[in-house]
């Protein structure tokens, strides 16, 4: 499905627009004798990631994964697993109290930025904590979306379409002339599907060929793909 003309760009947040503060997670690793460096955290946490997509396709939430989550990812950086869910405790501490995802991925503050001098309309839909919006503006994107939709806040996470739903009815646009830009398929891909947008796969790292759907390698990508369509 195509969308009509798209003139509405709503983005996930963590994974394409937002980084885990890869800095952050090494000095806690370094303070532990583990020895890691951010592009091995980097391509860990993508792998990670598909934990949350693949709990999801066989019928759990994504909130309940993160757990899972952050014990991929720091055994495959080598943390000791009798160790990890100390780390985790600690990872959890400090995204309640100062968030984890605060870094702007790269490219994604400038695509951003070109599409809203562009004209569009843009938001964010995210499963969150109850501080993405706090967390977007102090990675730089404040003003550059119209509403931010975080499920912690509005108690409803995505796949469920009617996260999407409450998105475009503050917005006040149809899904037919909307995108949305997510990094997993069974969360981002098949919720926005449901809510009638057009889905658009971010996968940085070619871990997804194999899905049906238009697929990214980067965001910065995004623009010329709108304008294709
Ligand atoms: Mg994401």
């Amino acid at each position: 499905m195509s969308p009509q003309r798209v003139t509405t760009v709503l983005f996930d947040a963590g994974g394409v627009l937002l980084d885990l503060d890869y800095a952050f997670v090494k000095r806690l690793l370094d303070a532990r004798h583990v020895e890691t460096t951010i592009e091995e955290l980097s391509a860990s946490e993508s792998i990670a990631r598909t934990t949350i997509d693949r709990r999801v396709r066989e019928g759990g939430r994504a909130s309940e994964a993160w757990r899972d989550y952050f014990r991929i990812l720091l055994i495959r950086v080598g943390a000791p697993p009798d160790g990890t869910e100390e780390i985790i405790d600690t990872l959890a501490e400090a995204h309640h109290r100062v968030g984890l995802w605060t870094v702007a991925i790269d490219g994604a503050l400038a695509t951003v930025r070109a599409l809203k001098e562009a004209g569009h309309r843009l938001g964010v839909v995210s499963n969150a904590e109850g501080r993405v919006e706090r967390d977007l503006e102090g990675a730089g994107y404040a003003g550059l979306f119209e509403t931010v939709v975080d499920s912690h806040v509005v108690g409803v996470e995505k796949p469920d379409p009617q996260i999407f739903r409450i998105a475009m009815e503050r917005m006040s646009v149809a899904p037919e002339t909307a995108v949305f830009l997510g990094d997993l398929p069974s969360v981002d891909v098949a919720g926005a599907r449901a809510a009638g947008l057009t889905p658009i796969l971010l996968d940085r790292h070619d871990l997804y060929a194999s899905i049906d759907v238009p697929r990214l390698r980067s965001i910065a990508e995004l623009p010329r793909w709108i304008a294709s369509v």
